[in-house]
Parts: structure tokens; sequence; C-alpha cells
């Protein structure tokens, strides 16, 4: 329902994910990337099913060579994500997806769609209970990678975005890695999608391109028509439809200062984040990849906080090899040196997820065989990971990160492992550095309270709030229905974090954050009046919270910190950090 303005003028304003930062004013052009939406279901007789199942090989081989194409073709500034659309090829042999859409046709003799549509189904139940973000991305290279495969069943002819030859901004359904790489950047001046997030592939090759993305818009495709006037500002997520001109003349100027800053914050985003009154404080990149690294660096980051290293084992059909580990881990290292890398172990859930290993389906994920668990309970695939990270560790700054610890035995229990992997790597003359801070993350209550106790072995606290809220609050990270009740400014969770800042300091170790939590800019005076060491976000966060520190001051956020922690409710506290720091939030983040 359009509100007055919008029935008086016209112009639209739809909000969604800011994918990637910028804007853009042109006409809208509208791709069909929906797949096949009508499966039909029909059955096969016996004597046919042979040449069902080769008709599905047949539309899989096509879709692999479709995909192999785009491969070789993919332009030199995305070859360095080149291992996503590598890591969609093992899917259309997975286990999950291939073998059972085999089964499925041969097992209920029904037509290789309706197989496929089954299956996809399924994985996507499993995948309802999984809040790791990284996991939920796997779901939709999935659903990626089976309609590649369910547009050859169908016979329906896909539309090629390197044929675009008019300068345009997208408008899909959804784009695929494959589609967003293949964008020519002289044609297409950015993109808008009804589905996908931030740190879906598709939102993370558009930051690579530097071109305005607007994600998870959910019906984009329903309200705009190609030839539109949209205006995309992918820094606040925001598009706007039928612009007024004076709309776009304000546009226009906003985009010419957010040029400016820009240049001007990631040029002074290489200097150290210092407070007003001389407060270091470490800004830190988080990374999934080894190609990353360079975005840390590019954006002025003082290093890795957070390395997740789930990839390597999802991308492939079984656990990684030590050597393969070690190759990654070294390449980081190396090129961050001396800086520190924060090389966080398997956070991994027991799941499906990982459809190689034997476990059970679990009714709870998050409150189950995961991350360390799952690590401890399989001591040879932990060991193996510790080895390639000690292997590492000749080559930089490596600290090691346990996640999900939520009791002081299991810290015991893996740093016993760690000294096996190095006793064992001694044994056999490979080189190693035992030399490494070992840390935890604390992102389960149990750990926060125990803070204290847990601080006597290890070197330092790397606060997850992405897990801590939501185990705090009782609140699903990934439920979108409870979406709002989310928030990180809840005044228990910054009891807690205070609570766990306090117990490091009294037992002399460095507590950081690494959650979410840490990369908006509406948490930093807080967080930074909490005492926090060192905040570790998204690397294009980065210049914006480093300039946010410089405008401030250490002592008065310490005050302002005191102050809010006395409060009843979360929206108290937003609209004191609004009073007393909207004007230098509001100056630093849009820039005005
Ligand atoms: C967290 O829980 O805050 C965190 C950084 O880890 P992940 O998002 O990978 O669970
Ligand atoms: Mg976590």
């Amino acid at each position: 329902m359009p509100d007055k303005s919008e029935q008086f003028t016209g112009e639209i304003k739809i909000t969604g994910i800011a994918g990637s930062p910028g804007i853009c004013i042109g006409k809208a052009y509208l791709i069909d990337k929906e797949g096949v939406e009508v499966v039909e279901k029909y059955y096969i007789r016996e004597k046919n099913l042979r040449n069902e199942v080769k008709r599905f090989k047949a539309a899989v081989k096509k879709a692999r060579d479709e995909l192999g194409k785009i491969i070789e073709d993919i332009p030199e500034e995305l070859k360095k994500h080149v291992h996503i659309l590598e890591a969609h090829m093992v899917l259309f042999k997975d286990k999950m997806l291939y073998g059972k859409t085999i089964e499925t046709i041969e097992k209920e003799l029904v037509n290789a769609e309706w197989a496929l549509k089954m299956v996809v189904s399924e994985i996507q139940t499993v995948f309802l209970n999984i809040s790791n973000s990284y996991l939920k991305g796997r779901e939709t290279d999935i659903i990626h990678v089976s309609n590649r495969i369910m547009r050859n069943l169908a016979g329906t002819e896909e539309e090629n975005i390197s044929n675009i030859d008019k300068r345009v901004i997208l408008v899909a359904h959804d784009l695929s890695p494959g589609d967003t790489s293949q964008i020519q950047l002289d044609r297409i001046m950015g993109f808008v999608t009804d589905l996908g997030g931030k740190t879906s592939h598709t939102g993370i090759i558009a930051q690579t391109l530097r071109i305005p993305s607007v994600l998870g818009l959910n019906n984009a495709t329903g309200k705009i028509k190609t030839d539109d006037i949209i205006i995309v500002d992918g820094t606040t997520g925001v598009v706007i439809l039928n612009p007024l001109d004076q709309t776009i003349l304000n546009y226009q100027e906003r985009d010419e200062k957010y040029k400016a800053y820009k240049a001007v914050i990631t040029r002074s985003s290489h200097v150290p984040a210092e407070t007003k009154d001389g407060f270091h404080i470490p800004i830190m990149g988080n990374i999934e990849l080894p190609s990353e690294t360079e975005s840390v660096v590019e954006n002025g980051g003082d290093g890795i906080g957070l390395l997740r290293t789930e990839f390597l084992y999802l991308s492939k059909n079984r656990f990684p090899e030590e050597e393969e580990l070690f190759e990654q881990y070294k390449q980081v290292a190396e090129k961050m040196a001396p800086m520190p890398v924060t090389i966080r172990t398997l956070d991994i859930n027991g799941d499906k997820a990982v459809s190689y290993t034997t476990e059970e389906d679990e009714p709870n994920p998050a409150l189950g065989l995961r991350a360390i668990r799952f690590c401890l309970k399989k001591p040879e695939v932990f060991k193996t990971q510790l080895r390639a990270i000690l292997r590492a560790a000749v080559f930089g700054n490596i600290r090691i990160l346990f996640p999900m610890i939520s009791t002081y035995n299991e810290i015991l229990e893996a740093k016993q492992i760690l000294d096996e992997a190095a006793d064992s790597l001694e044994k056999e003359g490979i080189p190693f550095n035992r030399d490494v801070q070992i840390g935890i993350m604390v992102e389960v209550p149990s750990a926060a309270i125990m803070a204290d106790r847990l601080a006597e072995v290890v070197d330092f606290f790397s606060i997850g709030t992405n897990d801590l809220i939501q185990y705090v609050l009782a609140i699903d990270r990934g439920n979108r229905d409870i979406a709002y009740l989310y928030n990180s400014l809840h005044p228990a969770v910054l009891r807690l974090i205070k609570h766990v800042v306090d117990a490091g300091k009294s037992k002399g170790i460095e507590v950081y954050m690494c959650g979410e939590m840490a990369g908006d800019p509406v948490n930093i005076p807080i967080l930074l009046g909490l005492g926090i060491d060192e905040l570790s976000m998204n690397p294009s966060s980065i210049p914006d919270i480093k300039n946010i520190i410089k405008s401030l001051n250490s002592k008065e956020s310490r005050q302002f910190a005191l102050e809010v922690l006395n409060m009843a409710t979360a929206e108290d506290i937003e609209k004191q950090i609004q009073d007393t720091y909207g004007k230098i939030l509001y100056d630093t983040i849009f820039h005005e």
C-alpha cells in the first residue's frame, strides 16, 4: 500500500538490504532468472527409468558445461572469487543433490524435474534450523545449482547477462554468483534483487565489482518494469522507483559527496584508529576465504580478527587434507605478516550440512553437536586442522580461536589435542611454531558467566555476539519472524559483555569482539566505553568504524557506557545514543 506522498508524487521507495555501497541512477532492466516455476509430476515406467536418469545426467552435464564456460571467461578482477563458482561445480556431483535425485527417480518412479524439486525442498528443510550465516549461504548455492539443472531439464533458455548491450540497472528475482560474474561493468551500473543478503556470494561479488546493489527487496520484480527510472542507493539499502527531478538531484549530490568521502576515509583508514584522547584500538577484518585478505588490507585493517574456516570443509565431498589447509592458512599468514591472523577452528554443525559425515539429523542444531563439540568428537579431523595451523604459524603471526566453548574442560581437551598435534609434527621433523596465542570465542552464556575462570587457561577472548545474543535472548538469529527482538543493545547483552571484559581484564588477558555488533557504527561509543581491546568486522566496514573512533573520546565513552548499563530497555539505550552521539554518527555514516 503506497503511503500518501507516494500516491501524490508517484515516487516509490522500497527498502532492502544494502548489498554493496554507492549510488546509481538509470533505467531498469528486468531479467527473468526465476527458473522454472511450475514443475509437474508424472510417473515413469520401469522400462523407461534408465532413460529418465540419462536425461537428468545430460541436464547436469549441460549445466556443468555452461558454468565451466563462465569460469573460463571470468574477468580478471573476479578471479579471486572463482572458487565460489568452483564450489558450485562440485555441488553438481554432490551426494545430497545429484545422488539423491537419481535415487528418488529410481525409487519413486517419478520424472527428473519432480525428483530434483523434492530433493531440493528436503535440503531446504534441513537448512531451516541452521543459523550460521555461512551455512545459510550454502543453501542458496544449492538452489542456484539446481535452478540451472532444472532449466536444462525443462529446456528453457536462460537470459544471458553478458548479451545486454545498454547501460542499465539489473532487476532480478535472484542472481547467482555465475550470473553476477558475467556482469559487464561498462554496461551494468548496478543491480537489485528480491532475494539475497549482504554476505551472500552474490553480495560478495558485487562488493568486489564495486557496483551499487540492494538485495533482499522481496518483490522488486513485481514493482519495477524494464525502462522504469530507478535510483539504487547501495549504502543505505534503498531503491527509489519513478523518482522526482528533485530526488534525482539530491541523490546525484549525495553520490558526489559519497565518492569524495570514501576516497578520504579509505586513505585515512591506513592510519591507526586512535580516539581524540589518544586511546588506540586495532580494527580488524573478518574473512571466510583467503582471497578476502586483500580487501582487509585495502580497507586499512590492522589484521584478521576472525578467519572462519568452514569453506574448505563445505566445498568438498570429503574432509580436506592437512596440506590443502596448510597452503591456505600460510597464504593468509604471509600476506598479513606481521599483523595477526586469528584462525578459528572448524565451526561446523554436526548435521547434514556436511553431507559426507555420518551424523544423525539433529532436531536443534544450534544447540547440538557443532563447533568444538564436533571437533572433540572427531579428534583426527581436529588434529589435521591444528597441525595445518601450527605449520602455517611459521610464516606469520597466527592466533588460534576455539568456537562455541561452553565449559572449562573443553578448553583443556582442545589444548591437549593441540599439544598432540605439535608433538606429532615434532616427531616427524616437520617445521611448525607452537608459540601461538590461544583464545576462545565467548558466544555461549555459560562461557560468559564463567569468564573469570576460563581466562586462566587462555590468552584472549573474542566475543561472538551473533551467537551470544541468540543464546542470551533465546532468539534464533536466522528466524525472520522474531528478528525484531534480536537486539545487540538489549541491556542484558551489554551487561554480559561488561562482565566478560571485566573478568578478562582482572586476569590480565585482552578481550576482543568479532560478531556483527562490532561493525555497526551505532554500537561503537558503548563498545569503546566498555573497554573492548580490539574490534573485528566485515572488511568494508573498517574505514567507517576507524573514522568514528577517531571522533570519540574514550573517557567520555566510558562514562556513557556506565550510564546506559543502568537502563531498562534497548529502546532507552538507542535513544540515549541518538541524543549523545547522533551528530557524530550521522556525519560519519551519511557523510553529510
Ligand atoms: C559470532 O557468533 O558472533 C561469530 C562471529 O561467529 P559466527 O557468525 O560464525 O557464528
Ligand atoms: Mg558464532
